[in-house]
């Protein structure tokens, strides 16, 4: 039996985790769940799995959700539950499912404590990507990416690791790829939320819709796989068919396709390097009339940009970048702000940022906060030029 915990076991991709571990029951058990504050799902799920632990990033849900769930299980609460939950003695597996950058301490736990990492969250390595890279390698970690794009080139590079020559990440391009500049400007929440090809988050439907979710992704495969910002390419794909390709040095690529479902690359992280069978829908090439590639419009989503001149920056600067996008995500879910505002209140955080070259996961961390302090302060002081 492989023992798995989840953290986000609550959202989209913690769910299709359940689902594969339902699927195969024989192979995986459940030993940590942890959620931010859903606490009658997360209550529902431990009935359900019976897990050691528990963890609740919300303190103040602690109370509530301990009513909920029998004595024998543990359980914890904050980022030092969800650290604990991801360093759980038992754990094999640690699939780390949380969204934004809260991500960062309970992997950061799960590396010392020698797990497997299954990541799902994009923030930590776009964040603190060097210094992270860095405990894995030190550590002799099994990190294997679940997002779609990063696990396509994970499966494209086994035993192709040195001829690698460039990456090409594919895009849908979000409910909005067809708007002119203009009816960006009137996009509402409701729009926003509707992904053409997936149902996800709020924050990484939204995320795909102003095309930053992919200058995030740009940035994880850089640390990721070591590749410099100028051998990354994006290309929008609107069928979501090919999930990335690699370019080898003879020119020869390699592509990654499939249905877009999630449990693909997550069963993936779960078994590698062995592959069984899923119960994701087979693919019927009969029935598809094309598939279409083009460059992305960085002028009508700006975010692309602003990801790869923060990743080249480097050092704090992605860091920044995530934080102010983080907020400005909020704001607008929260029906403050405008859709079209959300990388030009990126640009300006940025542009305010002093670049710390080699941080420590402390001055990241402080960083983080500030960047987040100052874009509320400029939507508050109605200050976005
Ligand atoms: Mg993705």
């Amino acid at each position: 039996m492989i023992n798995i915990v989840i953290l986000g076991s609550t959202g989209s991709i913690g769910l299709q985790a359940l689902q594969v571990i339902d699927q195969h029951s024989d192979r995986f058990q459940v030993v940590g769940l942890a959620a931010r504050d859903e606490i009658n799902l997360l209550a529902v799920q431990a009935e359900q799995y019976k897990p050691k632990a528990i963890a609740v990033g919300d303190n103040d849900a602690y109370p509530a959700l301990k009513k909920l769930i029998s004595d024998k299980i543990e359980l914890l609460s904050g980022l030092e539950g969800l650290s604990a939950i991801a360093a759980w003695p038992e754990a094999d597996i640690v699939l780390v499912a949380v969204s934004g950058a809260i991500g960062i301490m309970p992997t950061m736990a799960a590396i010392k404590a020698q797990k497997r990492i299954a990541l799902a969250n994009k923030e930590t390595l776009v964040t603190a990507g060097n210094f992270v890279m860095k405990e894995i390698k030190k550590n002799s970690i099994t990190l294997i990416p679940v997002d779609s794009e990063h696990s396509a080139i994970f499966q494209c590079l086994q035993g192709e690791n040195d001829n690698l020559h460039k990456i090409w990440l594919t895009a849908s391009g979000g409910p909005f790829r067809d708007f002119s500049e203009q009816q960006l400007e009137n996009v509402s929440i409701e729009m926003a939320l509707c992904h053409p090809n997936s149902s996800m988050g709020p924050k990484i439907t939204i995320d795909s819709a102003t095309l930053m979710n992919k200058g995030l992704e740009v940035i994880e495969a850089h640390h990721l796989f070591g590749v410099g910002y100028t051998d990354i390419g994006v290309l929008v794909h609107r069928q979501s068919i090919v999930h990335s390709m690699v370019e080898l040095v003879d020119g020869a690529f390699l592509a990654h396709l499939g249905a877009a479902d999630m449990r693909i690359p997550i069963q993936y992280a779960f078994t590698y390097p062995q592959r069984i069978p899923s119960a994701a829908q087979q693919l019927d090439f009969t029935k598809l009339a094309a598939l279409e590639f083009q460059a992305p419009d960085v002028k009508r989503f700006p975010a692309l940009e602003l990801a790869y001149a923060a990743g080249r920056t480097g050092g704090t600067m992605p860091a920044v970048l995530n934080a102010a996008n983080e907020i400005a995500v909020q704001y607008f879910l929260g029906g403050k702000i405008g859709f079209n505002i959300i990388p030009r209140l990126v640009e300006q955080v940025m542009n305010r940022h002093d670049t710390i070259s080699e941080p420590g996961l402390e001055e990241i961390l402080s960083v983080d906060k500030w960047a987040r302090i100052m874009t509320e302060d400029i939507i508050n002081r109605g200050g976005i030029s």
